[in-house]
């Protein structure tokens, strides 16, 4: 997934498991990679519009859980982003160094909108109600890989782990000294890894979506990978990032994204509203970074250090 993943467990070793993880983790690249242009995500971009397009169970889960979030957020989260993401060369084709024009967003936002795809679980499919329209789960996918790999570890019934994937991560019981897993938020500072707080993940989830890893700038303007589907432009660069705990990484992961794109005050309401965990990290006008949690963030995380 143009990343990296890892998995600590405490447990008698499995000289296996090495092997199922990786499996688990090819199969959903293969299918859900616009990086591959044989993966059924890439093969149902191109497919003709109203038809029903056959996919795996799991793809059909993750769309269906996509959609559940962009009909949650209005749309701030929205799969049918990727004529956009490729567009601001942020996906699969070739990187951009400055904005494209107006004219050529304006003609991608045509077949953008969570509305125009529908999904079916069973039988698992998709479809699209514009031929160019197309999707990219690069803002659920991991999430979703995190929850099969914790599947896997509990079916082979170890009950203490950490598991990440591309950033994305989820912990399960308790280190061998007793001590909860700790994770470290980093501040939303591009070229450095400076933590911002670390923080004990109690049996959650843990993912955070930002500005400051994927973006260009131009003409001293910051433009990143997370794109307002309503709008077509990158998100402006107020919030540095989002970090999200939830029971599952799937839903951390799309709403990290989700309330990066609905902006400071929307989101923190949102927030407050569905009772999601969030801490935000907002710069000030002078650049200052300041945070912002919801009440749930406080009571999902351990004690502090
Ligand atoms: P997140 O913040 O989690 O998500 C941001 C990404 O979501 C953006 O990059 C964009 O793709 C999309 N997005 C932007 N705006 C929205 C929105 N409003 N709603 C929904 N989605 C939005 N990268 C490579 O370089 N090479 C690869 O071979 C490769 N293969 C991949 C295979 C798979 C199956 C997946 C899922 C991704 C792959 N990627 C690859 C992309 C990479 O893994 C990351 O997904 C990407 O860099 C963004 O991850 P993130 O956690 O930084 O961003």
């Amino acid at each position: 997934m143009g990343t990296s993943y890892n998995v600590k467990y405490y447990g008698p070793a499995q000289p296996a498991l090495e092997t199922d993880i990786e499996t688990v983790l090819t199969q959903l690249e293969n299918a859900l990679s616009t990086y591959k242009p044989d993966s059924e995500v890439s093969r149902f971009n191109l497919a003709q519009a109203n038809e029903w397009f056959p996919v795996s169970p799991s793809t059909a889960s993750i769309v269906e859980t996509g959609q559940e979030i962009s009909r949650i957020s209005d749309g701030a989260f929205d799969i049918t982003v990727g004529p956009l993401v490729e567009l601001w060369g942020f996906g699969a084709s070739a990187f951009q160094s400055e904005p494209p024009t107006a004219e050529l967003i304006a003609e991608r936002l045509r077949y953008v909108g969570y509305k125009l795809i529908e999904v079916q679980t069973n039988p698992p499919a998709l479809k699209k109600y514009h031929a160019q329209t197309s999707i990219d789960l690069s803002a659920i996918a991991k999430g979703y890989a995190v929850d099969e790999l914790a599947v896997l570890l509990d079916a082979n019934g170890i009950g203490n782990w950490l598991i990440e994937v591309g950033g994305e991560l989820r912990a399960r019981g308790k280190k061998p000294d007793g001590t909860l897993w700790k994770i470290a938020i980093e501040k939303p500072l591009a070229g450095s890894r400076t933590v911002q707080k670390i923080i004990s993940l109690i049996d959650s989830a843990v993912a955070t979506s930002g500005d400051y890893r994927n973006f260009f700038e131009y003409n001293s303007v910051r433009y990143s990978h997370s794109i307002n589907p309503k709008t077509g432009w990158p998100v402006p660069g107020n919030i540095g990032s989002v970090s999200v705990i939830a029971d599952e990484a799937i839903y951390a992961d799309s709403w990290a994204t989700a309330l990066l794109v609905l902006g400071e005050e929307k989101a923190l309401k949102l927030a407050i509203d569905k009772g999601l965990a969030v801490s935000m990290i907002v710069r000030d006008d002078t650049g200052e970074l300041r945070e912002r949690v919801s009440p749930a963030f406080a009571e999902r995380i351990g004690p502090q250090d």
